[in-house]
Formats: C-alpha cells, sequence, structure tokens
C-alpha cells in the first residue's frame, strides 16, 4: 500500500478503484512461481485484501491470462485506465507489453511504473550506452545520481464502484500445496506489509549497527531477511533507502551501512543484468560455458537436496532452506560451490531448487548468485576458486551454532570436529552419539 506509485495514481485519479490480483502462471514462461513462492504469495494477497477492505475496498481475485482477463474486465466495468507496477522478468516484461499494446489500442490508458527499483535498467548505461556487467562501476554509476524520490504514503481512500465485479476466492487460486511440507514457513515468516515493516525496524535496531560482520555469520540473525518482503513489494527500495537514512547509528557502523546500502544495490545490478540479458536463467552469460561437461545429477543431487552430503555445513544449510523456505547467505555460496564445483552437476540444477523452496526464490537473484557461483556469470568467482565447506564453515560458524541449529545428529561434536567429523577420534564420535554413515548423514 504504502509507496506503490500505481496504486497511488489509481486512487489520486478520482473515479472508483479496482484492485486486482491475477494469479496467471501460464504467463510466467519458464518459472512460474515455485511452492514455498506460492506459500507466501497466498499469505501476502491474504494481507493486502486485509489492509484495503480496513479502508473500504478489497481485492479482486481472478486467474489469468492476464491480457484476456483485463480486457474482459474493462468490457465490463467501461473502466478507462489500467495501471501497474513493473517487473523485470523476462516473460513478464512480454506480458506487459502486450497489455499495453492492446488496452491502448482499445482507447485505455494503459501506463506502468516503477514500484520495484531505486533506479530502472534503462537509467544506468556504461559511458558507451551499454549495460553494465561488472558490479563496481554499476554501483559508482548508480551513487553518482539524485537521491531515489521519496517514498509515497499510502492512499487513505478508494472510492468503491457501485458494483463489484464477480471474483474468485483467494482460496480458489490453490496456492497453497496439499502436502503441507511448508508448516515451519509460519513460525519464521509474516508476509505482508506490516512484517515487512517490522522487519525492516527490527534490522535497524539490532543488525544494521554489526552488519558489516554479522553478516557472515549464519549461527546469528545479523541480515535483515528482507528479502521476500522486497521480491514481494510488501516494501521497496526506496523506504529501505530512506529508512537507512534516518536511522540512529553508532559511528563506528558507517562500514555497516555501507555494506548494506551495496547489498540493496546487487539487487539492482541483478535486475538490471536480467533486463538486459534475459536468457541468463537458462544459459550461462559467459558463453564459454554453455557447453560445460556437467556430471549426470544421479543419487548426489538427491543428497544434496535432502542435506544428506556429509558435509556438516552444506547439510545444515540445505535443511535450513527446508525448514524455514530461506538460507543464509553466506551458506547459499557455499552450498552453491559445493553443488557445481565438487559434485560437478550443473548449477541449472540448484538453480532449480533453490527456485522451488525459497520463499525469496526470485528470478533475477537467484541467476546472479548461481552463475557467480559457478564463474560464468557477470563478476562472478573465477571457476578455479572453491570454497572449501570444512574451512567456511570454521571461519564463518567457529563454535558450530548453525550446524548445533539445524543437524542435531551433530549437537554434541565437540567445537574442534563439528565441521569435519570423519576426522574426529572414535572417542569423540563416540561420546557424541555418532556413528558416521549410520547417524550422519542418515
Ligand atoms: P541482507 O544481507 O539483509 O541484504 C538485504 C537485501 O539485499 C536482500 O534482501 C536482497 O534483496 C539484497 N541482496 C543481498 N545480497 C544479495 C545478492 N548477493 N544478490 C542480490 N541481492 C542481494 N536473493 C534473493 O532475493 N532471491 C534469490 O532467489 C536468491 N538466490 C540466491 C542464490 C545463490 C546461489 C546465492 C549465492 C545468492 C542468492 N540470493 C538470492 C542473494 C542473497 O543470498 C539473498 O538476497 C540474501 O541471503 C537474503 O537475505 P537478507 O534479506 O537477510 O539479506
Amino acid at each position: 500500500m504504502a509507496d506503490n506509485p500505481a496504486l497511488s495514481a489509481a486512487a489520486t485519479r478520482g473515479g472508483p478503484v479496482l484492485p486486482v490480483f491475477i494469479w496467471s502462471p501460464e504467463d510466467e514462461g519458464a518459472w512460474p512461481p515455485g511452492a514455498a513462492s506460492r506459500w507466501w504469495l497466498h499469505h501476502s494477497l491474504a494481507s493486502l485484501d486485509a489492509d484495503l477492505r480496513g479502508r473500504g475496498s478489497r481485492l479482486l481475485f481472478l486467474r489469468g491470462p492476464a491480457l484476456a482477463v483485463l480486457e474482459a474486465l474493462v468490457e465490463e466495468t467501461k473502466a478507462d485506465a489500467v495501471f501497474w507496477n513493473r517487473r523485470y522478468e523476462p516473460a513478464a516484461e512480454t506480458t506487459s507489453a502486450a497489455v499495453k499494446t492492446k488496452l491502448s489500442d482499445a482507447g485505455v490508458l494503459a501506463k506502468s511504473f516503477n514500484g520495484a527499483l531505486l533506479r530502472e535498467p534503462a537509467e544506468i548505461a556504461t559511458a558507451l550506452g551499454k549495460p553494465f556487467q561488472v558490479f563496481t562501476p554499476f554501483s559508482r554509476a548508480h551513487e553518482a545520481l539524485p537521491p531515489p524520490p521519496v517514498p509515497t504514503a499510502p492512499p487513505k481512500k478508494f472510492p468503491a464502484p457501485a458494483r463489484w465485479p464477480a471474483s474468485g476466492l483467494l482460496t480458489d487460486l490453490g496456492l497453497l500445496s496439499k502436502i503441507r511440507w511448508d508448516d515451519g514457513f509460519a513460525k519464521v515468516w509474516t508476509p505482508g506489509e506490516a512484517g515487512a515493516a517490522k522487519a525492516m525496524t527490527t534490522f535497524v535496531k539490532r543488525g544494521l549497527d554489526d552488519y558489516d560482520h554479522g553478516r557472515d555469520l549464519p549461527g546469528r540473525p545479523g541480515t535483515s531477511r528482507l528479502s521476500p518482503h522486497l521480491h514481494f513489494g510488501e516494501i521497496s527500495p526506496r523506504q529501505v533507502h530512506h529508512a537507512l537514512i534516518k536511522a540512529p547509528r553508532h559511528p563506528a557502523a558507517a562500514s555497516s551501512l555501507k555494506r548494506f546500502r551495496f547489498e540493496i544495490l546487487w539487487r539492482e545490478f541483478s535486475l538490471h543484468l536480467l533486463h538486459h540479458f534475459p536468457r541468463t536463467p537458462d544459459h550461462p552469460l559467459r558463453p564459454a560455458f554453455e557447453k560445460f561437461p556437467w556430471k549426470a545429477p544421479g543419487a548426489a543431487l538427491a543428497q544434496w537436496k535432502k542435506g544428506a552430503t556429509g558435509y556438516p555445513v552444506v547439510d545444515a544449510g540445505l535443511r535450513e532452506l527446508w525448514r524455514t523456505g530461506w538460507m543464509h547467505n553466506r551458506v547459499r555460496m557455499i552450498v552453491a560451490s559445493f553443488l557445481v564445483k565438487d559434485l560437478g552437476i550443473d548449477w541449472r540444477e540448484g538453480a532449480a531448487w533453490f527456485w522451488d523452496t525459497l520463499v525469496d526464490a526470485d528470478l533475477a537473484n537467484n541467476t546472479l548468485g548461481w552463475q557467480w557461483s559457478a564463474g560464468c556469470g557477470a563478476d562472478a568467482a573465477p571457476f578455479f576458486r572453491i570454497f572449501n565447506p570444512v574451512l567456511q564453515g570454521e571461519k564463518f560458524d567457529a563454535a558450530g551454532a548453525y550446524v548445533r541449529a539445524w543437524v542435531p545428529e551433530l549437537a554434541a561434536m565437540p567445537d574442534k570436529w563439528i565441521h569435519r567429523p570423519w576426522q574426529a577420534p572414535p572417542e569423540v564420535l563416540e561420546k557424541a552419539g555418532v556413528t558416521l554413515g549410520a547417524t550422519y548423514p542418515g
């Protein structure tokens, strides 16, 4: 509701406003929302509908394809304007263009807005007018621009139509999985605008000052956990930007603030790349990797997905993902490197698993993260640099708090051996109740 330019434009226009959600996985090409994303979407829509009802309005729930539904709705209601916020996934850009053309041709004011980015892809280019492929010059060009506009407050009123068109129920969209594997999500997440605002406030109070250091330690809550909220538009990057300007901070925390602002810019960078290189979700940005001889996935991929590889920090990450729909960034890099460089499995297998299981699954960020890890993308880690899962665990989870939380079979292992249990003396394993290959990995 806040800083939602399409909604504000509709509300200030004067006539009745019909807020519409169209469930249209067929419009998403090869990347319709995965199971964890659908869980989030369901609850986020419920929250938005409740917020609108609190202001005398409501959300219409319709089934796609988007263009056909909008044409029918315009015909039925005689709406003379349709507004929406832009998305940058290739399939969404195609749909958006088709909607704009068709509705404009029919004499309807069809207008889209920037609700998702500080700067849109077309606003930033190299001196030669080309897209950036390296983060540092991208961020410099970004920072040289004037500050992003101040976020807008939620519209106070939405004039309701004399008669609401027919709408299905949210539950009719069938977003929730019948197999309740996602029961754990509600314990850790609050989808919706209020949940997003709370995550931002909590982070400013408890995480921001130490972010530079804390962001790398998966065993404690050192990051904002804003990723699903940002993905689903429950908070805008402009709101984040301005909340950071206002945030009270310790003077010594300047490097943390800078670091966090840079992470928000990585998100901008990934959308810039996706917009300019729309084949990258399915093809490496660097063509040399197109014919890379990946191994057949087989049992190794299944063990990786289950969190049963035998490498504690890798297993902890994949189990955190399965239980909560999220994984710490440091561990995302470790598990991705392990899949691609130790197991030799195609990065697209990992990207597809993340796509289905992450509540923050985001085509731009996921593609960038996997191609970075595989060494085949923009500004990527060199292919020969391999994250050693034991040393990474010992460096970033020295006391094993993260492993103990997600791999309880190893909870009683002493710190010294928790990341390398196969090297522990037999009496240590026995005391900790660990039998390798039987109790761990199970
Ligand atoms: P914070 O550290 O608090 O960062 C704040 C925000 O900055 C994040 O919410 C996110 O929007 C943005 N951000 C942070 N790091 C990155 C990054 N490396 N790239 C782009 N944006 C970033 N992020 C997703 O949102 N969706 C994904 O599907 C996704 N897949 C990834 C896959 C791999 C293999 C890797 C290595 C990273 C992936 N990331 C993805 C990026 C990053 O791991 C998450 O954004 C971050 O862990 C989210 O937690 P947070 O909100 O607490 O982050």
